[in-house]
C-alpha cells in the first residue's frame, strides 16, 4: 500500500504547491505507515526530481513521453488513476491548484474514490480518516470524513511549511499507460505572459482597487509589485472595467488566494472582495477613508491617499533593496 502525490511541474521546474503536497504525502505516509510515491509528468530533469524526495518522496516515478508532455486533464487523470491502481494507493494527494482542481475530482471519479478539497490538516483517524478543510471561501472549517477504501486530498496551496527531509530516493522511468485518443479536448495554443509572478503561486501580492482611479497610474502598483517581488491583483471592478486583466481579479467571484503578505490599496474591502483574500498571513490596507471595511480585515492599515502612500513605499522598498 502507498500514499501517492502528484507533483506538477511548470516548464520543468517544480512548483512550491507540488514540493508542499509531497511533504504532506510524506507526512501522511508516515501516519498510515504507507511509503510516499511522488509521480511527476512531463520533461523534468533529474536534479529538480530529487527535489521530490529531498521533500519526502520514499520512490519517484516520472512519465515522459511524447503524449504526456502537454497538460491534458483526461490524459493525465487516467494515468495517475492508473499508477495510484498499480501502486495499491490508498491516497492520493494532489495540490489544489488550478490543474489540481481539474485533476483530482477526475481521479476520484474513476478510483471511486471520496476527495476533499482545499484539505488544511493532516488527517486523524481516531474516528474514521477525518481531514479539515476550509469551505465559504474561507469563512468555515469543516470536519470531513473520507469512508471509502482510497481516498483523494487536495491540499490548500500556502498552508504546509515544508521541511527538507534529505532521502535518496530511486527516480524510475515509467512508460505511460494511457494514449493521446482517450482526451477528447486537445490544448492547441498556450500564451504566457511572460516574466509575470503566476498569482495563485505568489508569496506576495500587491492589489488595488477602484481608488487609484484609472489604469493610467497601475505604474506604482507594478513599480511597488516588481520590487517587492510581488504579483498584482486587483478588484472585480477594476478588471470589469478592464483596467486590469481579469486573471489578476481576486474575491468571491474570482481568484482566491492566500499569499504571506497582502496589500491592498484603494480597495473597500467588501465582503465578496475579502473572500477571496482573508486567509493571507497578513493584510495591509491602505485606504484614505478611516472608515473602510478593509480595517476590520488588515492586521496592518495606513490611512492616507493612495498617490501620496504609494511613491513613499515604493522609495522605501528601493532603500531596502539598495
Ligand atoms: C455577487 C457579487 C460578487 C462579487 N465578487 C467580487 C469579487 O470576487 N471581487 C471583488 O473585488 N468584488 C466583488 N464584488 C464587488 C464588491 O461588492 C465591491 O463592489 C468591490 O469589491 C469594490 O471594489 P473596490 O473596493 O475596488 O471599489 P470601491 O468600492 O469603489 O472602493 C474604492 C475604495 O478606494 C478608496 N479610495 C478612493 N480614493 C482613494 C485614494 N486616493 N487613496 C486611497 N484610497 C482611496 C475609497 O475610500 C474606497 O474604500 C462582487 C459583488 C457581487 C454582488
Amino acid at each position: 500500500m502507498s500514499v501517492i502525490v502528484f507533483a506538477e511541474n511548470s516548464e520543468g521546474l517544480f512548483k512550491k504547491s507540488s514540493l508542499e503536497a509531497v511533504f504532506y504525502a510524506h507526512e501522511l505516509g508516515k501516519l498510515v505507515q504507507q511509503k510516499c510515491i511522488a509521480i511527476s509528468i512531463g520533461q523534468v530533469n533529474e536534479e529538480q526530481l530529487k527535489l521530490l524526495a529531498t521533500y519526502g518522496a520514499d520512490q519517484v516515478f516520472t512519465f515522459d513521453q511524447a503524449e504526456t508532455s502537454t497538460f491534458n486533464s483526461e490524459l493525465y487523470s487516467e494515468l495517475l488513476a492508473n499508477t495510484a491502481q498499480n501502486c495499491n494507493a490508498k491516497q492520493v494527494v494532489f495540490a489544489n491548484t488550478y490543474s489540481g482542481k481539474l485533476i483530482a475530482p477526475r481521479v476520484a471519479g474513476i478510483l471511486n474514490a471520496a476527495m476533499a478539497s482545499n484539505v488544511i490538516s493532516l488527517p486523524t483517524l481516531e474516528n474514521g480518516f477525518v481531514v479539515k478543510r476550509t469551505v465559504f471561501s474561507g469563512k468555515a472549517i469543516a470536519n470531513v470524513e473520507l469512508k471509502s477504501d482510497i481516498k483523494v486530498i487536495s491540499i490548500a496551496p500556502n498552508t504546509f511549511t515544508i521541511t527538507a527531509v534529505n532521502k535518496g530516493a530511486e527516480i524510475e522511468k515509467m512508460q505511460s499507460t494511457v494514449s493521446l485518443e482517450i482526451a477528447k479536448t486537445k490544448s492547441l495554443e498556450l500564451s504566457k505572459q511572460a516574466g509575470k509572478i503566476a498569482l495563485t503561486e505568489a508569496e506576495l501580492v500587491v492589489s488595488a482597487g477602484r481608488g487609484m482611479k484609472g489604469p493610467e497610474h497601475w505604474g506604482m502598483v507594478e513599480q511597488l509589485a516588481d520590487l517587492l517581488g510581488a504579483a498584482t491583483a486587483c478588484s472585480k471592478p477594476v478588471s470589469d472595467m478592464h483596467w486590469r486583466p481579469h486573471s489578476e481579479h481576486v474575491g468571491q467571484t474570482g481568484i482566491t488566494i492566500k499569499p504571506n503578505l497582502y496589500i491592498a490599496i484603494g480597495i473597500s474591502g467588501a465582503i465578496q472582495h475579502l473572500a477571496g483574500v482573508s486567509s493571507s498571513k497578513v493584510i495591509v490596507a491602505i485606504n484614505k477613508d478611516p472608515e473602510a471595511p478593509f480595517f476590520k480585515a488588515a492586521d496592518y492599515g495606513i490611512v492616507g491617499d493612495a498617490f501620496e502612500v504609494l511613491p513613499q513605499l515604493i522609495e522605501a522598498a528601493k532603500s531596502i533593496q539598495a
